[in-house]
């Protein structure tokens, strides 16, 4: 059977990775999470203080974005790939509010868009992977044969993203990661650099009311219907 591309886009905290993800395992693909790709630049910027200290620096992170090693690399215990920053585990760094509350502004830069989804164009090369981001069905992948849009309320999202920042032992309140939210839907959909839009060929999802399950088999269905078409 021939193995198609998934684009899967939407605002923060649709749960568009964790859907993502098991539509890669059902179907056999190759899941890649790109907001994590930005998260890590992100935190590399604020471990050098070009962002988050006062002053922002963000012309010399551009100068040493060639310095930047990133990698997937599997972990077959949690059945996913996990994100490498210059040889080092970030997959829990990178989750944080704190960067959360700067990856925007790090991924509106036009040298970082350009270096990542020229990373992710290779990744894609042989068909048969879920990507999921902002500006995957319109940029990265705008041939894509399956290009999926995620919403939900605000409300809901930041509820779910709330919990899942509880359950990591992070002390936030729930009205900061509404703000966040809100914040990164702003910035993500008003940049000048591939903002964040529904691509015109992609099946809106609308999951504020739908559980994992639900979402998950209907999502599969879409996915099988178009795979066979192929
Ligand atoms: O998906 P996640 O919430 O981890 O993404 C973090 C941030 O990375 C987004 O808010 C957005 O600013 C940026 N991003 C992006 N393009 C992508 C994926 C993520 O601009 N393809």
């Amino acid at each position: 059977m021939s193995k198609i591309t998934i684009a899967i886009d939407g605002f923060s905290s649709t749960g568009k990775s964790t859907l993502a993800k098991q539509l890669a395992k059902e179907l056999n693909y190759v899941y890649v999470d790109t907001g994590a790709m930005y998260r890590a630049i992100t935190l590399f910027a604020m471990r050098n203080n070009f962002i988050g200290s006062g002053e922002e620096r963000l012309e010399d992170l551009v100068k040493l974005l060639p310095r930047i090693k990133l990698k997937f690399v599997p972990n077959p215990k949690l059945g996913f790939a996990e994100m490498y920053l210059n040889d080092e585990n970030v997959e829990k760094q990178i989750r944080t509010m704190q960067v959360s509350k700067y990856v925007s502004r790090i991924a509106e830069l036009e040298q970082v868009r350009y270096m990542l989804v020229e990373m992710q164009k290779t990744m894609g090369k042989e068909k048969g992977i879920v990507m999921d981001g902002r500006d995957i069905g319109t940029v990265v992948f705008p041939d894509a044969e399956l290009k999926i849009f995620m919403t939900a309320s605000p409300q809901a999202r930041a509820t779910r993203r709330y919990k899942e920042l509880l359950d990591r032992g992070e002390e936030v309140s729930y009205e900061d990661v509404l703000e966040n939210v809100q914040k990164r839907d702003f910035i993500d959909s008003h940049r000048e650099f591939s903002p964040l839009r529904k691509a015109d060929n992609a099946i809106e999802f609308d999951n504020s009311d739908m559980g994992l399950k639900e979402q998950f088999e209907r999502l599969l269905s879409i996915a099988d219907r178009c795979i066979e078409k192929v």
